[in-house]
């Protein structure tokens, strides 16, 4: 069982999503905070972004923001996170992400979210990263991406072996489970990262 105290959450910045996608952020916000598990997320203070910091903070957790200074410079920033990390680039910040946590979720998200995801699923396909990666599946929005990626695997652009790699949960309550119980993956993973 892996100990989970630090979590990195990737999610998106829109605020015209459904209600329910809020209503997932904040119940697994709340789970982290009851479960004594820290925040690292994008820093920003909109969308699903700015739920998950609301949430944490008014429920008395501890939540980081890793943003660059392009976004703080045009006030992107959310203005209650205390903590902050600021960096000089984007692939800067991504990297920062993965830095001393014990995991990561990907909440709903659009190209930024699925961007930090996929490079995440990338890495540890090569052992560069070995930690769990959950995606939250709220209201079924991640269903073509878990057929695209079963798909990969179908057609051998990945071996089954890979789908160790991430785990989708319908709920915010079976995130910590999940993070916990993810299949153990291990630098080697270079081994057995391409199909030959
Ligand atoms: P998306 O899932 O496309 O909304 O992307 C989330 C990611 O978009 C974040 O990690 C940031 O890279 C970036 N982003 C876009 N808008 C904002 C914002 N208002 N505040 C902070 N980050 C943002």
């Amino acid at each position: 069982m892996h100990s989970i105290k630090r979590v990195c959450v990737y999610c998106a910045s829109s605020a015209q999503v459904d209600r329910a996608y809020f209503d997932a952020t904040e119940r697994l916000a709340t789970a982290f905070v009851d479960n004594q598990i820290d925040v690292v997320y994008g820093g920003g203070g909109i969308g699903l972004m700015g739920q998950l910091a609301d949430t944490v903070l008014e429920k008395g957790g501890r939540i980081t923001g890793i943003m660059p200074n392009f976004m703080r410079e045009v006030e992107w920033a959310h203005k209650k996170v205390t903590d902050f990390v600021f960096t000089a680039s984007m692939h800067e910040r991504k990297q920062k992400f993965l830095e001393e946590v014990d995991g990561l979720v990907a909440l709903a998200g659009g190209t930024g979210t699925l961007e930090e995801l996929f490079e995440a699923i990338t890495l540890k396909r090569l052992g560069l990263f070995t930690k769990p990666i959950i995606i939250l599946n709220t209201r079924d929005y991640y269903a073509p991406l878990k057929e695209m990626l079963d798909r990969g695997i179908a057609e051998n652009f990945m071996a089954p072996v890979h789908r160790s790699i991430w785990t989708f949960v319908d709920e915010p309550e079976q995130v910590i489970d999940a993070l916990q119980n993810a299949p153990v993956w291990s630098e080697d993973a270079i081994r057995f990262a391409t199909l030959r």
